[in-house]
C-alpha cells in the first residue's frame, strides 16, 4: 500500500510549500523509495495555459503536453523525473470529469453530490497517479492555503482518505512564522489559527514545517507544541536559505525523512542525499561569475520585479553554470527600454550572453529583435528560445537577406513576408476559438545535424524536447535563409518543421523552437544551456 503526504499551506502562499514538498520526495527518494508527486491548484481554470505569465507564474509543459503549474517542474528537477497530467489537479479538471461523467449516465442515475463525489474523485485521481507508476509515496500539495474557501473539497479529500486508510496518510503544514518589524520578535499565533482552521476541517497536521527569516528557536517550538498539539520533535525549523537545492539537507538535520517514515512505521534507510550534498556544496563556493541577460517583458507587476515567469530558464541557467563551477549571476533586460532608446541595447555588451525566452503578442517584439541584431553582430553568445528563436528569423530574414517586411503573422496578420507563419491546423483553432489546450504541445521528436553547435552539445542526432507554441519557421523562406548562412540544425522529420537555427561565424547563436528549459535538472544540465554557458564563461 502507497503511503500518502499531503502538504498545506498556513497563513500565506508564496512560502515555499512546492519546495518543501520537492524537498521531502528527494529526501525520501535519497533512502532509496519510489516517490511521486500530484500538484492540486484549487481554481477552476482546466490547466494553466489560458492564464496570464504576470499574473499565474510560469507555465510548465510536461512530456504528455499538460500545461501546468511550476511545482511541477520543481518536482521533475528535485525527483528528475518525467511528470505527466496524472500529476496535476485542478477544480476544473475534477468538476469536468465528473459531469461528464454524469451526462454519460456513469453514476446510475443518483444524484451527483459535491460532497462525496468531488472529493471521491479527487482520491480516486491521486490513487490512479500513484497506481501509474507503482510509487512508494506521494506528495500531494494543496496550492494556496487552509483557510482558503475553494481549498475545502481538497482538505476533504485528505480527511476522507485518512480516515479510510488511517496508516497510510500524513498531514504536514507548512506555515509562516512572521518577525513584523515594529515587535523584532517572531510570533507564532497565525500559526496556530492556520492550525485551528485545519483542525475545523477535521484534520490534525502530523508535522509543520516552520518557515521564517531565520530559525526557530525553542520557546518559538514549544509554544508551537502546545498551542498545536504536536509533538516539538515534529516541528521543524525552516528558516530562508540561498539555494532551494539547500532545503533536503537542511530539513535532514532535524531528521525529517526518518520522523516521516517512523509514523508510518517503517524503519528508515541511513543512506540519503549524496550527489546532493556535492552539488549543494558546488553552489556554495563557486566564485567564478557568468553574466547572462534575459531581454523579456514579464518582469514588472507595480513595484515588484517578477521572476517567477521565467523559473525553469533561470533555473536551467544555474543548472549548466554549477556544472562549470561557475556562478551564475543573472540581469533583466527591458525590451520596452529598447524601443524607446535605440542606443539602450549598447547595454549588451556587458554580458556574457544573452537569451531571449519564449513570451506571446508583439509588445517588446521589437526591442527584442534589436537584441538580437546587437548580439549577431558583436558576437555576443546568443540563446533563443521558442518566440526567441521566431525573432532571430524576423531579424536574419530583415537585416541580412533584406527582406525589410519580415515578421511573424502573430504580430500583423496581414504581413507580406510571414517568415513565421501559423500552420493551417492552427488557424482553424484560432478562428473558432479554441484556445485551450491547442497549441503544439509537449514532446516532438528532433534530428540534429551532424557538425552543428547542436551536436557538439547533444552529441546525438535524435533527440525529443517540449513544445508550447502556435507558430512556426515558415519552410518557403528556408532556401532563401540558408543562401546566406542561417543553418537549420534541427528538423522535425514527420512534419518538416524547422526546430533548431544557427549561424555560422559566431561564437554562439543557437534558437530553438522548443522550450529546453524544461527539461534541465540540477544534476543534469539541457545540453544547450552547457554548451551556450561554456562559451559565454570561455567570452568572459
Ligand atoms: N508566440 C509564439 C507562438 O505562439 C511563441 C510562443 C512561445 O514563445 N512559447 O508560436
Amino acid at each position: 500500500m502507497a503511503k500518502y503526504i499531503f502538504i498545506g499551506g498556513g497563513v500565506m502562499s508564496g512560502i515555499g510549500k512546492g519546495i518543501t514538498a520537492a524537498s521531502i520526495g528527494k529526501i525520501l527518494q535519497s533512502k532509496g523509495f519510489k516517490i511521486t508527486a500530484i500538484k492540486i491548484d484549487p481554481y477552476i481554470n482546466v490547466d494553466a495555459g489560458t492564464m496570464n505569465p504576470i499574473e499565474h507564474g510560469e507555465v510548465f509543459v510536461t512530456d504528455d503536453g499538460t500545461e501546468c503549474d511550476q511545482d511541477i517542474g520543481n518536482y521533475e528537477r528535485f525527483l528528475d523525473q518525467d511528470l505527466t497530467t496524472h500529476n496535476y489537479i485542478t477544480t476544473g479538471r475534477v468538476y469536468q470529469a465528473v459531469i461528464n461523467r454524469e451526462r454519460n449516465l456513469e453514476y446510475g442515475g443518483r444524484c451527483v453530490e459535491v460532497v462525496p463525489d468531488i472529493p471521491n474523485e479527487v482520491i480516486s485521481r491521486i490513487k490512479k497517479a500513484v497506481q501509474r507508476v507503482k510509487a512508494d509515496f506521494v506528495l500531494i500539495e494543496i496550492g494556496g492555503t487552509v483557510g482558503e474557501y475553494q481549498n475545502s473539497l481538497f482538505l476533504e479529500a485528505a480527511r476522507m482518505l485518512k480516515l479510510r486508510h488511517p496508516k497510510d496518510v500524513l498531514f504536514i503544514l507548512v506555515s509562516y512564522l512572521p518577525i513584523p518589524n515594529m515587535i523584532g520578535e517572531m510570533k507564532t499565533k497565525p500559526t496556530q489559527y492556520a492550525v485551528r482552521t485545519l483542525n475545523m476541517a477535521g484534520i490534525q497536521p502530523d508535522i509543520i514545517i516552520a518557515r521564517s527569516e531565520v530559525p526557530l528557536d525553542e520557546p518559538r517550538k514549544k509554544k508551537i507544541s502546545t498551542f498545536c498539539n504536536i509533538s516539538e520533535q515534529d516541528v521543524i525549523s525552516a528558516p530562508d536559505i540561498k539555494s532551494i537545492y539547500e532545503v533536503p539537507i537542511n530539513f535532514q538535520k532535524d531528521n525529517l525523512g526518518k520522523r516521516i517514515l517512523n509514523k508510518f512505521g517503517m524503519p528508515a534507510p541511513k543512506k540519503d542525499l549524496k550527489d546532493w550534498k556535492k552539488l549543494v556544496n558546488v553552489i556554495k563556493n563557486s566564485s567564478e561569475t557568468v553574466k547572462i541577460g534575459i531581454v523579456g517583458k514579464y518582469f514588472e507587476t507595480g513595484k515588484f520585479t517578477l521572476m517567477d515567469s521565467y523559473i525553469s530558464i533561470i533555473e536551467a541557467i544555474k543548472h549548466a553554470c554549477w556544472e562549470h563551477k561557475k556562478k551564475p549571476e543573472i540581469s533583466w533586460l527591458s525590451a520596452g527600454e529598447y524601443e524607446k532608446d535605440s542606443q539602450a541595447v549598447k547595454e549588451i555588451k556587458n554580458y556574457d550572453g544573452i537569451i531571449i525566452p519564449g513570451g506571446f503578442g508583439n509588445r517588446g517584439v521589437e526591442g527584442k529583435i534589436k537584441a538580437i541584431e546587437f548580439c549577431r553582430k558583436n558576437k555576443i553568445p546568443f540563446l533563443g528560445l521558442c518566440l526567441g528563436m521566431q525573432l532571430a528569423v524576423i531579424e536574419f530574414a530583415r537585416n541580412v537577406c533584406g527582406i525589410a517586411q519580415a515578421s511573424s503573422t502573430e504580430f500583423s496578420s496581414k504581413c507580406k513576408y510571414p517568415v513565421i507563419d501559423v500552420m493551417p491546423e492552427q488557424k482553424a483553432l484560432l478562428k473558432e476559438k479554441k484556445y485551450g489546450g491547442t497549441m503544439r504541445l509537449g514532446a516532438y521528436k528532433c534530428k540534429i545535424k551532424p557538425q552543428t553547435i547542436s551536436f557538439r552539445g547533444y552529441k546525438r542526432s535524435d533527440i525529443s524536447e517540449r513544445h508550447r507554441h502556435r507558430y512556426e519557421l515558415n519552410n518557403e523562406f528556408r532556401d532563401q535563409l540558408e543562401a546566406k548562412g542561417m543553418i537549420m540544425a534541427g528538423i522535425n522529420s514527420k512534419r518538416d518543421l524547422v526546430e533548431i537555427i544557427e549561424l555560422k561565424n559566431h561564437p554562439f547563436f543557437v534558437a530553438s523552437q522548443f522550450h529546453p528549459e524544461f527539461k534541465s535538472r540540477p544534476l543534469k544540465p539541457h545540453p544547450l544551456f552547457r554548451e551556450f554557458i561554456k562559451v559565454c564563461s570561455a567570452q568572459h
